[in-house]
């Protein structure tokens, strides 16, 4: 009783007078040779819905993409407060996170947000400096 092999009577859910060669390997539904989705061409083979649903899954993170430099970009500015230290501490890893998200299309015209977020934490470092030596000296 596997889903795996296909069997004599099945036929394809899309196209119902069509014998099934297959099993759909995630949701087990029978499919015909013209409906069959395949990563390798030794990969099983996956029904059309399952095909879709893979492929959005494989794009989802990218969509998610853009957050993390707006993030990074704020924290940024953040960081320029004085004696901000938790803050550019924070600033510094959400940035570096966000520039190597942000190393591939679509998401690279996002870069400029990171690279500025890191360098303004960096003036933030420098100018919190500056402000604590003149309240100590
Ligand atoms: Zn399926
Ligand atoms: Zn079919």
């Amino acid at each position: 009783m596997s889903t795996e092999t296909p069997t004599e009577s099945a036929s394809c859910a899309a196209h119902p007078d069509v014998i099934a060669s297959w099993a759909c390997g995630r949701c087990g539904t029978f499919m015909c040779p013209a409906c069959e989705r395949r990563m390798r061409p030794e990969a099983r083979p996956m029904c059309p819905a399952c095909w879709d649903l893979r492929t959005r899954t494989v794009n989802a993170p990218e969509r998610h993409g853009p957050a993390l430099p707006i993030i990074g970009l704020i924290l940024g500015v953040l960081s320029l407060l004085p004696a901000a230290v938790l803050i550019q501490i924070v600033a510094v890893v959400v940035n570096i996170i966000a520039f190597g998200r942000t190393r591939e299309p679509p998401n690279q015209s996002l870069r400029w947000m990171a690279i500025a977020g890191l360098a303004l934490t960096g003036v933030g470092v420098v100018w919190g400096g500056i402000v604590a030596m003149m309240f100590v000296g």
